[in-house]
């Protein structure tokens, strides 16, 4: 069965899904996007995925291009469409299709198009054994709160990584303090104890499963700190590990080729990722 993609108000198949050429997306990366996880049945954390989106077009100015309760008609038939279980659901709106010019266009209707795939999600290997980062400069714009769907630096970031045998891109700011990685928040256990994540700002996008995992960290207790952490800090740090909607919490055993801790994931990031897929699970099923 072919994929099915939803664009500007039709659902067609992956291979007909068309956007016109002076679409503000495509000359401009003039848009913002969302990636929500479906997980066995599940669409995770939709609410504030929408809530996020709804602010990202708000600090750019662009129009919404439906109201939210169609917004999520729309999404939840392009997931009854393509009848998968565990996937990605992406969607992105941009300024519109409009001649090229810098200045916003007056009057261009903003565009939308949704696509899913099935999730890659990390392996078992990753999960029992960790992954590794490298550090880079951050290179990105000021504003990276906003999810913008220019990700060039983030790009350049994840390919370096890879080129590097790594997972992912850890990204150091002039300060020499870890923002976030290139397309996953970073997070530490200090030598002390203590379980750290950047603060939410304009340094890095506040990641809906960052924010799944504070709830859950706060229900339970647990005492953490949202603050800037250095690159020297995490070198030394008992446990470190990575959170976005595809990889939930995943445990990182490797910084710039040094082991974390013991070289193993640690106690804390192992409960997280427990914790995190247990409450993943109680989130009702798509009817
Ligand atoms: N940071 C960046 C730069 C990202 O691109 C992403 C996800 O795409 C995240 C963090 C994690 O966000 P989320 O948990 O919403 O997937």
């Amino acid at each position: 069965m072919p994929r099915i993609a939803y664009v500007n108000g039709r659902y067609l198949p992956l291979a007909q899904a068309q956007v016109h050429i002076e679409d503000r997306g495509y000359q401009f990366a003039d848009g913002v996007y969302e990636v929500v996880p479906l997980y066995r049945g599940r669409l995770l954390d939709e609410e504030p995925h929408l809530d996020r989106f709804a602010y990202s077009l708000r600090e750019l100015e662009i129009a919404p291009p439906m109201s939210r309760a169609a917004l999520k008609l729309v999404l939840h038939e392009l997931v009854r469409c393509n009848a998968m279980s565990d996937a990605l659901l992406y969607f992105q709106a941009t300024r519109g299709v409009a001649p090229r010019d810098h200045k916003f266009p007056a009057g261009a209707k903003t565009a939308f198009v949704a696509t899913m795939r099935r999730s890659r999600p990390p392996s078992a290997a990753q999960i029992e054994q960790g992954v590794s980062v490298v550090t880079m400069p951050d290179i990105r714009w000021e504003r990276c709160d906003i999810k913008s769907i220019s990700l060039l630096p983030n790009l350049l970031a994840k390919q370096k990584a890879a080129a590097a045998g790594a997972f992912e891109a850890w990204l150091v700011d002039d300060d020499d303090r870890i923002t976030e990685g290139s397309s996953t928040n970073a997070w530490i256990v200090t030598s002390d104890g203590k379980l750290v994540t950047h603060d939410a700002g304009a340094a890095i996008l506040n990641g809906i499963t960052r924010q799944r995992v504070i709830k859950l960290v706060e229900s339970r207790g647990i005492t953490f700190e949202q603050r800037a952490f250095s690159r020297d800090e995490a070198m030394h740090a008992r446990e470190a590990f990575l959170s976005s909607s595809s990889s939930f919490v995943l445990p990182i055993t490797r910084i710039d080729g040094k082991p974390v801790g013991e070289g193993r994931p640690g106690p804390v990031t192992r409960q997280l990722r427990e914790i995190y897929v247990t409450a993943a699970l109680e989130t009702p099923i798509l009817a």
